[in-house]
């Protein structure tokens, strides 16, 4: 039946990995909204636009055809027919994405094409930042991932094979960014659970996730 999962949390919370494993053990479908905040930002940079332009990303952002595939095994990105998969782990769009998910049409276009995609899958893990609270705020199950800093930094070194210093520097500078601007994407709903991933392996993460669908 229809079960839609909401996994929010900051980068290196463990989110992908989580999200991936739960949706393979529940046979649903996987979504990473930050594949598509990634594939926007890597398009506008293919124009040669200024990640700061807020106006001109505004007026292309509908232009951009995405293609999202929502395997859990297989999770794909397709943007205007070339597959991204790869470009949209780059140091160039890590660094530009925050600016481009900020701008309102963007928010927009893609909290749509998100509801649309949950629609259609009926069941299906979301990961991203404002899922529980913005995009799906009736999923049956809303979970926050929290880490320690030092934590986080060594999950996303290792996961994007980079420097753990550079990596703690970047992932501390786009969670200034994501938190200090009014229009912050990262939101904790109401009724979500809050999991601190710092001492937990990702299979007691899952295991946890799965007890609370079955209660
Ligand atoms: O999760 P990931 O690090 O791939 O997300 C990349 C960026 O996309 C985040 O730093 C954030 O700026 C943006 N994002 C967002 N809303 C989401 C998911 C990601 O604004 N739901």
């Amino acid at each position: 039946g229809r079960c839609v999962v909401a996994v929010d949390g900051p980068s290196g919370s463990g989110k992908s990995t989580v999200s991936r494993r739960l949706a393979g053990a529940i046979d649903a479908r996987y979504l990473d909204t930050g594949a598509m905040y990634r594939a926007v930002t890597w398009a506008v940079l293919r124009f040669g636009i200024d990640p700061q332009d807020a106006d001109r990303i505004g007026k292309v952002v509908g232009e951009i055809d995405l293609e999202i595939g929502v395997d859990p095994q297989a999770p794909s990105v397709r943007a205007d027919g070339v597959a991204v998969d790869q470009e949209i782990r780059g140091p160039e769009v890590t660094a530009a994405v925050s600016a481009v998910a900020a701008v309102p049409a963007v928010r927009h276009l893609m909290v749509a094409r998100q509801r649309e995609i949950i629609a259609a899958a009926g069941r299906i893990v979301v990961e991203g930042r404002d899922i529980g609270a913005v995009v799906a705020p009736d999923a049956d199950l809303k979970v926050y991932l929290t880490a320690s800093a030092d934590a986080r930094a060594r999950r996303r070194s290792a996961e994007y094979a980079a420097d753990v210093t550079a990596t703690a520097a970047d992932l501390a500078r786009r969670d200034t960014f994501d938190s200090s601007r009014a229009a912050s994407p990262l939101r904790q709903a109401d009724d979500a659970v809050v999991l601190d991933t710092t001492e937990l392996g990702i299979d007691e993460v899952v295991a946890r996730l799965l007890e609370l669908l079955r209660d």
